[in-house]
């Protein structure tokens, strides 16, 4: 793992959500210097569709736009994601023509309206999973007119005077892109029209309808809820986003070759979790699925991470961190007072003086040593030598280690913490290269 490049990541994508009972979206700007048009892509309006947030994840992390602009919610009901279901306080896609001002999606639908017909928006796209295979002639339950996957949705034909006001061409024209590359001929893209105003009661309350009654162009991307494959649906959602990108003269470029495997390995990359009130630097990935005395703040927890699905509830007693509505891991917390006195500590390792930052992981070969630091206190977790309560100036290597204490699934890695009196000071995550030894 490249944990410098991620971190990298880090400082240009840098996305803060406070810790409360409501999530808040995320907004990613990406603003090229060339004049151009600007792409709305939302995701994750509905939580249990994760094919409709897990690509403008990747759309935010992996890509650069060369030319136009593209703003990426990839999160919109981050609450219901986090559940994994569809809507926590009801269908947030049904809150568009009217809501209560105590509905708890109230905010979000209100911010997002704002966003919809900001004036720089000229399309925007609302990314689902939809029931079966959309086609226009019934061949069976999962195939025909009633179905919603695999399809770009419209309200209508036309918006008159809109810039890409031609929806159903534009729809059209989109799909016969994406139809070159199927991975499996059934999932060709074909297009629905609602006819909302005249035909679908439910649609005239949704997003779609609300940007288009606005004469600002909107489309739903449904990929099919019949395709488990998360990776799968991520490449037809990628695809068609891009396809409308190409339509709208945007230019992109992208970290990787859009395929299936390709996006299999960046979706298995959760992420890096960050806390910076307690200085501490988790790589999800690696974690393991529950982790005992963790240090942690009583007061309000504020964290961040390059992965915008990520978020951290506060479960009972515990804090769940979950990638979307994947769960990755429990954390047990051990509260205390922090101090922030400690920024940089010196650890010998294999024999090497080094310098190490407080929040760092550091790969050991063999073994090291963490030097005294005159007034503080250094707990190896899971090592423990009778008699000794300060572990500095003692040389371990991997065996001496306790490995149910490890943080990560391999049992490699083992926080070591810094204390002064009862005060936590921070820590450094120290990581054996074998884990055989
Ligand atoms: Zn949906």
């Amino acid at each position: 793992m490249n944990i410098k490049l991620l971190m990298m990541s880090l400082s240009t994508l840098f996305v803060t959500t406070a810790f409360s009972a409501n999530l808040h979206y995320t907004l990613v700007k990406k603003e090229s210097q060339k004049a151009g048009s600007t792409l709305l892509v939302i995701g994750g309006i509905h939580g249990d569709e994760p094919g409709g947030y897990f690509a403008p994840m990747l759309l935010s992390k992996y890509y650069t736009i060369e030319s136009g602009h593209v703003w990426i919610v990839p999160n919109l009901n981050f609450d219901s994601i986090a559940k994994n279901v569809r809507g926590t306080y009801g269908d947030m896609n049904r809150k568009f023509a009217k809501i209560e001002s105590k509905d708890k999606d109230f905010e979000i639908v209100s911010d997002i309206k704002k966003l919809i017909l900001s004036p720089s928006v000229d399309l925007t796209l609302n990314l689902h999973d939809g029931q079966g295979f959309y086609r226009q002639k019934t061949i069976n339950k999962d195939f025909n007119p009633k179905a919603w996957g695999q399809a770009t949705i419209i309200d209508q034909q036309q918006i008159p005077n809109a810039k890409f006001g031609n929806l159903g061409e534009i729809a059209k024209k989109v799909n016969k892109e994406t139809n070159i590359e199927l991975l499996e001929d059934v999932h060709e893209f074909n297009v629905k029209d609602t006819n909302t105003k005249k035909q679908d009661k439910a649609m005239q309350q949704s997003l779609t309808y609300f940007s288009i009654t606005n004469n600002k162009p909107a489309f739903a991307i449904e990929t099919s809820k019949n395709i488990t494959n998360l990776s799968q649906k991520v490449f037809y959602q990628l695809k068609t986003i891009e396809e409308f990108m190409n339509l709208m003269n945007i230019k992109f470029s992208r970290s990787f070759e859009l395929n299936q495997k390709n996006i299999d390995s960046l979706l298995a990359d959760d992420g890096i979790l960050e806390i910076p009130t307690t200085k501490i630097k988790l790589d999800l990935s690696t974690l393991k699925s529950s982790i005992a005395y963790f240090p942690m703040n009583k007061d309000k927890l504020v964290y961040s991470s390059n992965n915008p699905l990520v978020s951290v509830i506060q479960d009972k007693e515990t804090y769940k961190i979950m990638n979307g509505n994947i769960f990755i891991a429990r954390l047990k917390p051990e509260y205390s007072e922090f101090d922030n006195s400690l920024d940089t500590v010196k650890v010998v390792i294999d024999g090497k003086n080094t310098t190490a930052k407080i929040g760092s992981l550091i790969t050991i070969k063999h073994d090291f040593m963490v030097e005294d630091i005159k007034g503080y206190r250094i707990n190896l977790i899971g090592f423990s030598k009778s008699g000794v309560i300060n572990e500095s100036g003692i040389k371990v290597t991997h065996k001496d280690f306790i490995k149910t204490y490890a943080i990560d699934k391999n049992e490699q890695t083992f926080m070591v913490q810094f204390y002064k009196d009862k005060k936590f000071c921070g820590m450094v995550n120290i990581k054996f290269e074998s884990g055989k030894k």
